[in-house]
């Protein structure tokens, strides 16, 4: 059966944050220098709503949430990306491994305790938690420090549906969330994951974009699988046919 997106990200979110006297903590599994970018320093979060089938996550952090990681509050987790920026000379940061939306008063609270530090911020979301709270784009919206990534899991709901296991309207709520965050002004892009679109299906999307905005559609970023083993595993169960995809060491450099 197909689950409802918001629902499980709201059923995921309670696993995943708990209230603290230092604001609202949420669970990590682990911080790190990563490659892409140009070399970014990542906070791995634990928890997603989504169950994509070619999600890079291991099957432990994404099936076992309550048991995977430990709690952080926000100023621990901004102090920890800005230490391991400075000791490796990046300016960059994000939270992945997860839903970094997830839990808004602890991703704002990191963001408070980041701002004036210097460095800028990649927000990479699936979107889902920006379209059903009705403020979050305009909360985004006062950080200047930061650019949103919306990561699109295919180009229709038909793809959607295909790629998360989730209800196809899903698909309707990220594009809501390129909207919001666009109308609240924050800097932010598309990227869709490809490997299983067709080029008709790709076209369909960029109309979709440009009718939210024309610079939604320009900026449009490809992204493709990586064949990590426990990725290839996941699609050989779900029966994925893909058109494109890198073994982790041939990843093209316009890719990273
Ligand atoms: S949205 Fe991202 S983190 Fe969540 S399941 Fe999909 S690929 Fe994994």
């Amino acid at each position: 059966m197909p689950y409802d997106p918001v629902e499980r990200h709201i059923a995921i979110e309670k696993l995943v944050t708990r209230p603290s006297p230092e604001g609202q903590e949420r669970k990590y599994y682990r911080t790190r220098a990563a490659r892409w970018y140009g070399g970014i320093v990542t906070a791995d979060c634990v928890g997603c709503g989504l169950l994509c089938r070619f999600c890079w996550v291991s099957d432990f952090v994404a099936n076992r949430p309550a048991d995977a990681g430990s709690f952080y509050t926000p100023r621990r987790i901004a102090e920890g990306l800005i230490s391991l920026a400075r000791k490796c000379k990046l300016d960059l940061l994000r939270i992945s491994g997860g839903e970094p939306a997830l839990g808004k008063q602890h991703l704002l609270a990191v963001l408070e305790n980041l701002r004036g530090k210097g460095c800028r911020f990649i927000l990479e979301t699936n979107g889902i938690p920006i379209a059903y709270d009705e403020d979050y784009a305009e909360n985004l919206a006062k950080y200047d420090f930061i650019h949103v990534r919306v990561s699109l899991k295919g180009c229709n709901e038909e793809e959607f549906a295909m790629l998360t296991g989730a209800k196809p309207e899903g698909f309707k709520m990220q594009l809501e969330a390129l909207r919001k965050l666009v109308e609240a002004g924050v800097s932010c892009h598309p990227s869709v994951m490809a490997s299983f679109s067709t080029r008709k299906s790709l076209q369909f999307l960029r109309k979709q974009l440009d009718q939210i905005s024309p610079k939604l559609a320009d900026e449009l970023e490809i992204e493709e699988l990586i064949l990590y083993p426990h990725v290839v595993r996941k699609l050989q169960k779900h029966g994925l046919k893909y058109h494109t995809g890198y073994a982790p060491e041939n990843v093209p450099p316009e890719q990273i």
